[in-house]
């Protein structure tokens, strides 16, 4: 079925990179659509306590957090779908949005499908999500002062999480599947030289104990196969993480690791009029408040592209350009 109007903006995403470009253009009155996913939240919907998003002091409860954001925006006008995309056309304008059998038409596309931190895959790892069960150390770690922490991985992440979490924790034990590290050296010596820090290696966790929260995991050997348990009080999953952009595969630069590009300091992609706002295009800073940083650049990025289109830029509110 084709949609009726031409849309000025969707918002494809349901993260605070999408809640936030669907606030910033619908308060300029682009009208937009964001197909936010049957899942809407994004990672905020894994996590117990945000501590680090300004303008809750107090604290606030991920999903609360993301509730607030898309209220925020729908206050203005925003219309939600809360469905997935399942086809893109990005080829020619106006940009065509499949939604199974449903077609969106709209002039200017953000992408803001976000990133999800890999999971080892665990029952136990799911239902303790929140409870001491964390994907993200900086988010994280000023929960666990003198506490006993796990963190799972080999690569450069693993080793920068064990070194920042050892700054609260009273001790953090890396586990990793195998002997040698995919982390550079120096990220694996700095982690090393850490009083705080000790190694198991060719070594998988198996479950993650507790009934309310974390209390311990059981880890193998995979050499002699025998199994251990080892008390923590906090479990860190740290094995990468991937982005949601198999959609636009073909049609969207992406770097190697599937990250969308977008040019300079700005949120466009290589395709004019198609910009790109959060952990979709950002594997360093991965923060609900960058998200959102970008939520708002995209949506002042479409809002000036949509007022040159139409031969009225001095119009946009985009800060001029050099
Ligand atoms: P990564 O380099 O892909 O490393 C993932 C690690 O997790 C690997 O050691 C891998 O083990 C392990 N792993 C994957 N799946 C697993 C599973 N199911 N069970 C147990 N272990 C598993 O990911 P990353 O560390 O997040 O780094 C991503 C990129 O960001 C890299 O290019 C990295 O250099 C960069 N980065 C840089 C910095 C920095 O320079 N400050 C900090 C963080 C990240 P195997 O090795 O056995 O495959």
């Amino acid at each position: 079925m084709s949609t009726n109007d031409v849309r000025e903006i969707i918002v494809i995403g349901g993260g605070p990179a999408a809640y936030t470009a669907a606030l910033y253009s619908a308060r300029a009155n682009l009208n937009p659509l964001v197909i936010e996913g049957f899942a809407w939240g994004g990672q905020l919907m894994i996590t117990s306590d945000v501590e680090n998003y300004p303008g809750y002091p107090e604290g606030v409860l991920g999903p609360e957090m993301m509730q607030d954001l898309r209220r925020q925006a729908e206050r203005f006008g925003t219309e939600f779908l809360t469905d997935d995309v399942t086809k893109v056309d990005f080829s020619e304008r106006p940009f065509r949005v499949w939604v199974g059998d449903d077609e969106y038409r709209a002039e200017a596309v953000v992408v803001s499908t976000g990133a999800n931190a890999r999971q080892l895959g665990l029952e136990s790892e799911k239902r303790l999500q929140g409870r001491g069960v964390s994907y993200c150390a900086v988010c994280d770690a000023a929960f666990f002062k003198e506490k006993e922490i796990v963190v799972v991985g080999g690569g450069d992440s693993a080793m920068e999480e064990a070194t920042f979490l050892a700054k609260f924790a009273s001790k953090v034990t890396v586990i990793h599947r195998r002997e040698s590290f995919r982390a550079s050296p120096i990220m694996v010596d700095r982690a090393r030289a850490n009083d705080k820090i000790e190694f198991l290696l060719d070594s998988v966790v198996e479950e993650v104990l507790g009934e309310e929260t974390v209390t311990g995991v059981v880890v193998r050997n995979l050499k002699t196969n025998e199994r251990t348990e080892l008390p923590a009080d906090g479990f860190f999953v740290a094995i990468g993480h991937d982005p949601s952009t198999a959609l636009f595969r073909g049609q969207l630069d992406m770097d190697e690791g599937g990250y969308i590009e977008t040019k300079g300091k700005t949120t466009e992609t290589n395709v004019e009029g198609v910009f790109a706002a959060g952990d979709v295009q950002d594997h360093v800073y991965r923060q609900a408040v960058t998200a959102a940083g970008s939520g708002c650049m995209a949506a002042l990025d479409a809002e000036r592209f949509l007022a040159a289109q139409e031969g009225r830029l001095e119009e946009a509110l985009a800060a001029p350009r050099s």
